[in-house]
């Protein structure tokens, strides 16, 4: 059997791009909200078997089918470029154009997925094409990862990956989703950089206490919690963000369940009883059933990786990056947990609205799925470069 291997030290960035725009078009096409992830990992196998790469799918039930690629480098710990290839549901709310049609209209790929996360893992595909075609020498290898079941949980998917993958485990970084949200504001352009994402803590409770006396308690046992204190210097971008909810402890209520949002560090057992006994003290007949319990994870950042992020960032017309932590959680905590640095970094230009992940209209530019190409290339290649 013989691999045909592309001239080496070549690549046009043209073609490139043209190719990336064309597989996202057709990862769009494809509904995979329901499950069906495996015909893109098989599709995204076959490319990367023309270039000489090799790739594996795995599929631990019948068409949940995650993607792990290998591209050999020298002996540091691997790097993985982690992505996701299913997808929220379109949901019921009107759409401005069909969400499954990947066309490409008025400079952009339309649908769901554009960039939650298909975009993101064809920016990686595209990335690992580059430095292969280039010849260019890492000092680690590269796992190129695109798992399946990440919007219910990651269990079929990443993590599934993590436990039986030895290599993956042994990673020093991960680079993912999360972040990478480009903002104007009147001092300039930021970048978020995800570094951690809350914890959450879904209690149900039923019992004949009020849900208010309920959640007025919650609240004062997660306003004893300490809140992190690093927040962005812009006060323009603190406004344009949510940060009340996203650097602080947060607490709701959906019905008869209490839904904590936790910082890392937090002590969640801690609370957990403080709260139990609260409550049973009130209604010794009370019934809690823990219905979610996730730690919260953090990376730090004084990391290698870290700062050639944001020195490249920084190279493209002075854009800062900005750390920050989700109120939601991914398939970033499986790695994190692991003692992995994880960054959730998806490039993004300004046109690229935060509101059309799992909402209505998601949708790419062709230069915004172009900048990120190549911000990610710039990024890996300056930290990793023999
Ligand atoms: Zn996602």
């Amino acid at each position: 059997m013989s691999i045909i291997k592309r001239q080496q030290n070549h690549l046009d960035w043209s073609v490139l791009l043209h190719e990336a725009v064309r597989l996202l078009q057709f990862m769009v096409a494809i509904d995979t909200s329901q499950g069906t992830e495996v015909v893109l990992a098989e599709h995204i196998a076959r490319v990367l078997y023309k270039e000489g790469i090799y790739a594996k799918v795995y599929e631990p039930q019948k068409g949940r089918g995650s993607l792990v690629a290998h591209l050999p480098g020298g002996n540091r710990p691997p790097l993985v470029l982690l992505s996701h290839l299913d997808t929220a549901p379109a949901g019921e709310s009107k759409w401005p154009f069909p969400p499954y049609s990947g066309d490409l209209k008025d400079g952009e790929i339309r649908g769901r997925g554009a960039i939650d996360c298909k975009g993101l893992a064809v920016a990686h595909l595209a990335v690992l094409l580059a430095i292969n075609r280039l010849g260019i020498r890492l000092d680690r290898d590269i796992y190129l990862v695109s798992s399946a079941g990440e919007e219910e949980g990651g269990t079929v998917g990443a993590a599934w990956l993590l436990a039986r993958h030895p290599k993956l485990r042994a990673a020093e970084y991960v680079l993912s989703e999360g972040g990478g949200f480009g903002f104007e504001t009147a001092s300039g352009r930021y970048h978020l950089c995800q570094v951690g994402e809350k914890g959450r803590l879904s209690l149900s409770v039923r019992s004949d206490i009020p849900v208010e006396t309920i959640l007025n308690y919650a609240r004062v046992l997660v306003g004893k919690i300490k809140s992190l204190e690093e927040l962005p210097e812009s006060t323009e971008l603190k406004n344009k963000l949510d940060l009340g909810r996203i650097l602080s402890n947060t607490v709701r209520n959906h019905g008869s369940e209490v839904i904590f949002e936790l910082l890392p560090g937090t002590d969640l057992e801690r609370l957990f009883e403080d709260f139990t006994s609260f409550i049973r003290k009130q209604d010794p007949n009370a019934r809690i059933v823990i219905q979610e319990w996730a730690e919260g994870t953090i990376s730090k950042t004084d990391t290698f990786l870290y700062e050639a992020l944001k020195r490249e960032t920084y190279k493209i017309g002075g854009a800062g990056t900005v750390p920050y932590i989700t109120p939601g959680y991914s398939d970033n905590r499986f790695f994190r947990s692991q003692g992995i640095k994880v960054y959730g970094y998806q490039p993004l230009l300004p046109d690229c609205k935060p509101s059309w992940i799992h909402g209505v209209g998601e949708r790419i530019s062709l230069s915004s799925l172009q900048f990120g190409i190549k911000l990610l290339f710039n990024i890996i290649t300056a930290a990793f470069r023999v």
